[in-house]
């Protein structure tokens, strides 16, 4: 794709004849106007031939649903370079035999070809916001270049860039302040790319660091966002060190809030969902990549109960090993009900709520929208569209998909990319990127 962008211009866009999600619900046929990047209408009535001879586009959606965007809550992009080698590891060899060796031979340009190939398959899955752990912070250049890949691609990325202050590539807590603030300051504000501080967990973390990138990024009115509570591993060892389950020391250094994400929750006890409720910190809850690492299943039944606001993500290729949303809500509800015995649990429609990026398509909101087929044998017939999308969806029955107006998906097509092109660079590259890291 070298360099370009991979959107259209902004133009005027009807779609038609698709089942579309309104405040109201779910109506068809509905219709949908974007103008100058804003949806300005959403109809039962069909439009005027007038009307229908002012748009630069016009998408016929029949059989299809018309719905906001989808909200990748959490991932590595850099995994998509590592899929495939968990090699039936749990967590921590994982970690240290696998990931953290090929992340230390990363380049710049590894880092760039990994992001651009993580957000093309976000993209074609219908996810118009990704919130990227970004775990290759070896220099800015590295981080630079995934920032500069985010742009380009149209999408609303959160960049949380990744740190550790103890440990394997632990950095001084000075020198991750400063590039957090550096990266807060030419990057934050930028159209779409919003940067936050991300911990790499716990046990990686001294609590002195963790409170001040928390203060920083809430000075530019950003988050943290944090593995926390994935594996029981990782429960002892927050208790041989702290004395405490690992959110209960959270909470106790003032970090648990509102805008502190918790990425996991797999083991956390009753005391611990309510300090999360209390707190109102909200959960991602990746559970394909949990049950990959055979590290749990988060007892989302009962974060949901206690009010806690959970989000869906897929976590990183390495561990899942695609970033398919609707593969991870339909697991998110077999796992809810699996776990609890209870089928009442988690309908299709809530698991999909936590994967949208907005409640429903409203006039005079930012036009970020997908189109999504439902016409074939795995969906059909469709009694009803939310358990069609929550439980018989994949991320390629996504036709097009619209950030701000622009169209970066058309016809199952990245628009501006040569994806044949950037998967031969990307194979040229893992090949390279194996050597350095001495694994053949
Ligand atoms: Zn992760």
């Amino acid at each position: 794709m070298a360099g370009g962008r991979w959107f259209s211009d902004m133009g005027t866009i009807l779609i038609r004849d698709g089942a579309v999600l309104t405040g109201g619900g779910w109506v068809e046929p509905g219709y949908v106007w974007v103008e100058a990047g804003r949806i300005t209408a959403v109809s039962t009535t069909p439009p005027s031939p007038n009307i229908l001879a002012q748009a630069d586009e016009i998408i016929d959606a029949q059989y299809c649903a018309v719905m906001p965007g989808l909200v990748n809550a959490h991932t590595h992009l850099s995994q998509t370079f590592m899929r495939g080698l968990a090699g039936g590891r749990p967590l921590l060899p994982w970690l240290k035999e696998r990931i953290w060796p090929l992340q230390a031979a990363f380049t710049p340009d590894d880092a760039r070809l990994a992001a651009q190939l993580g957000l093309v398959e976000n993209l074609r899955g219908g996810v118009t916001h990704v919130v990227n752990h970004h775990k290759v912070a070896a220099s800015p250049a590295h981080t630079d270049a995934v920032c500069e890949t985010a742009v380009a691609s149209g999408l609303h990325v959160t960049i949380a860039r990744s740190w550790t202050d103890k440990g394997v590539n632990a950095e001084p807590a000075a020198a991750i302040l400063a590039d957090l603030a550096r990266l807060f300051a030419r990057w934050q504000g930028a159209e779409r790319l919003h940067i936050a501080s991300g911990p790499l967990a716990l046990w990686r973390c001294s609590a002195d660091t963790l409170r001040r990138s928390h203060e920083l990024a809430r000075r530019y009115g950003s988050f943290t966002h944090f593995h926390v509570a994935e594996s029981q591993d990782e429960v002892q060892l927050s208790l041989n060190e702290w004395g405490m389950r690992p959110v209960a020391w959270l909470h106790d250094i003032g970090m648990l809030a509102a805008d502190t994400q918790v990425v996991h929750a797999v083991w956390v006890d009753e005391d611990e969902i309510r300090l999360l409720a209390q707190t109102g910190a909200p959960v991602v809850h990746c559970p394909v990549s949990n049950a990959v690492l055979g590290s749990g299943i988060a007892p989302v039944a009962a974060l949901m109960q206690q009010g806690v606001p959970v989000k869906l993500g897929t976590d990183g290729p390495a561990s899942n090993d695609t970033q398919d949303m609707w593969e991870t809500m339909k697991t998110a509800v077999a796992f809810a009900r699996a776990s609890t015995l209870d089928a009442t649990v988690l309908p299709p429609a809530a698991a999909l709520n936590m994967a949208l990026s907005a409640d429903a398509l409203h006039p005079g909101a930012p036009a970020d929208l997908i189109v999504v087929n439902l016409n074939h044998a795995r969906a059909m017939p469709v009694h009803d569209v939310a358990s069609a999308l929550a439980l018989s969806t994949r991320g390629s029955d996504v036709q097009t998909v619209i950030v701000g107006g622009q169209i970066l998906l058309r016809d199952g097509q990245v628009v501006g990319l040569d994806e044949a092109a950037l998967l031969a660079e990307c194979r040229r590259a893992v090949a390279a990127l194996r050597q350095r890291a001495g694994l053949q």
